[in-house]
């Protein structure tokens, strides 16, 4: 009573997680309103993440490509960049995928509401509209996937020339010297795009290694095909103060290494600050509706995405790593089907990951950094693309494509692959754990040839001692 929509579902939040919960939602039978504060449905994913920066991506690929051409006898034209119509091919882009959303939204009967919600109670939501006027939403269940936001270091001061990965896919300048603080793969994947357009690019990292969670063996291909990309490459330094100067942004390391002298302070036209992205469980009003938040603001939840809170959920980013888009589309679909009286559950055995960079670098399940950690034994099939036809015959064949099995049983355990178009194919193994797939399985599956696809049986083979003559 009193409220100004009723609802049998609310979701908070139109990202992948958001947006595939309420379509899901409304499919199932379910009235649902979707609050989202922005005026395009998409969320992070679509507006200022997966998106805009693989059309990005795309454009530097092939700019890369052509200029690889003049080694093969063909030339063509120093390409001339007009940022102005890149920007816009990027935002036509998100304009294209956003507007479909909109009409599936619409052709769902899904009640979009555009403001910030706040719960005021377990069945309440409040919608505060950006002219400041104020709806009350009363539901019968939630879902919330209000998502993350990128993590600043406090000691960075505003200013134009510092910018998040939102500021860097805005494409407002090419500077002559970047700096990327923060070697993850949002960090590396803008590094790539900026240093094809013309840019002179250090990267520094805290860690030991660039892209965390991926093996070293994989991340060393991409590492020595870029040598030439980028100036410097500073692990384990820290960046410890950033100075807005009239000549520049000074920012100053220090080692994270024992006794090892910190880099000289350097000037930069550009810095863009990658160092990860934080849940939003604390901007919501959690506790208003007695939804649980742990201390880093993360939603705990059970495998069916259910709150503490039993008509509430929560999905995607806010619920904790790996903060993909494809994991919490994947979560959404297990909550309204949960929602609804489903016996659907989150169980999924392996989430791959991909940097798409270039070469991309692409993983999913067990690691061997990983494996050895735990004390698992694993034996590894691999095939390194030097010996792939289609490799070869690209240009590409820096590579390579590498399987772990269970010592024991031979099964599939996780894989990595470091090429060009790596994350088109790390969904096989991916397939392939799910099923419980084991070597001769996935060796005995004829691949088309040549494909880069097939470097995945063979490298099957190769761990089942099998001989191929397809090179
Ligand atoms: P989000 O996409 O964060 O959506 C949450 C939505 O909730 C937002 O639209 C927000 O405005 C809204 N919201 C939050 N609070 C409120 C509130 N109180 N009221 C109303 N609305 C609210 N992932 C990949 O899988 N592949 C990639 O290639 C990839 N590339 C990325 C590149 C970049 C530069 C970035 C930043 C991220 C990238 N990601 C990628 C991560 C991916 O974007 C996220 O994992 C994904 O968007 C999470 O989806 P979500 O639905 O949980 O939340």
């Amino acid at each position: 009573g009193g409220a100004d929509i009723q609802c049998d579902m609310l979701v908070l939040g139109a990202g992948p997680g958001g947006y595939s919960a309420a379509f899901r939602s409304a499919d199932l039978g379910m009235n649902t309103v979707l609050v989202e504060k922005y005026a395009t449905l998409g969320g992070v994913c679509l507006n200022v993440g997966c998106i805009p920066s693989k059309a990005l991506l795309h454009v530097a690929a092939v700019i890369d490509e052509t200029a690889m051409m003049a080694a093969h006898g063909v030339t063509f034209a120093k390409p001339e960049i007009d940022i102005d119509k890149l920007r816009a091919y990027k935002d036509k882009v998100i304009k294209k995928m956003t507007t479909g959303l909109a009409g599936m939204a619409k052709s769902r009967k899904v009640n979009v509401v555009q403001g910030v919600g706040q719960f005021l109670s377990p069945n309440h939501l409040e919608v505060t509209a950006a002219d400041g006027s104020k709806k009350t939403v009363q539901f019968q269940k939630a879902i919330i996937a209000a998502g993350s936001a990128v993590v600043n270091l406090p000691f960075v001061p505003q200013d134009p020339r510092i910018v998040d990965s939102t500021g860097a896919l805005e494409l407002r300048q090419v500077p002559k010297r970047m700096l990327v603080i923060g070697g993850g793969i949002i960090g590396l994947e803008m590094a790539t795009v900026y240093s094809t357009l013309g840019a002179r690019i250090d990267v520094v990292e805290m860690m030991d290694g660039l892209m965390q969670g991926a093996d070293r063996d994989l991340v060393k291909v991409w590492q020595k095909y870029n040598e030439k990309r980028f100036d410097k490459i500073m692990l384990k330094t820290k960046t410890v103060g950033v100075e807005a100067l009239p000549e520049g942004i000074k920012v100053s390391f220090e080692s994270a290494a024992e006794g090892v002298a910190a880099p000289e302070p350097q000037l930069y036209d550009l810095v863009l600050v990658a160092v990860g992205r934080s849940p939003n469980g604390r901007k919501i009003a959690a506790d208003k509706a007695g939804v649980a938040v742990n201390e880093r603001g993360f939603i705990p939840v059970d495998a069916q995405m259910r709150t503490n809170v039993p008509h509430i959920f929560a999905i995607g980013d806010i619920v904790g790593q790996p903060m993909l888009a494809h994991k919490a589309v994947h979560e959404a679909h297990v909550a309204a089907e949960a929602a609804q009286g489903e016996k659907s559950y989150f169980d999924a055995r392996v989430i791959p990951s991909v940097a798409y960079t270039d070469p991309e670098v692409a993983w999913v399940g067990l690691t061997e950094d990983e494996a050895k950690a735990k004390g698992i034994k694993l034996e590894k099939g691999l095939f390194p693309w030097a010996a792939s036809g289609r490799a070869v015959a690209n240009g590409r064949d820096e590579g390579f494509t590498k399987l772990l099995f269970d010592a024991e049983t031979h099964r599939i355990v996780g894989g990595g692959i470091v090429g060009t178009h790596a994350g088109d194919m790390i969904g096989e193994i991916a397939l392939a754990i799910e099923m419980g797939a084991d070597a001769v399985d996935i060796g005995k599956t004829i691949h088309p040839h040549p494909t880069l696809g097939e470097s995945i049986g063979m490298a099957a083979e190769a761990f089942e001692g099998v001989c191929t003559d397809l090179p």
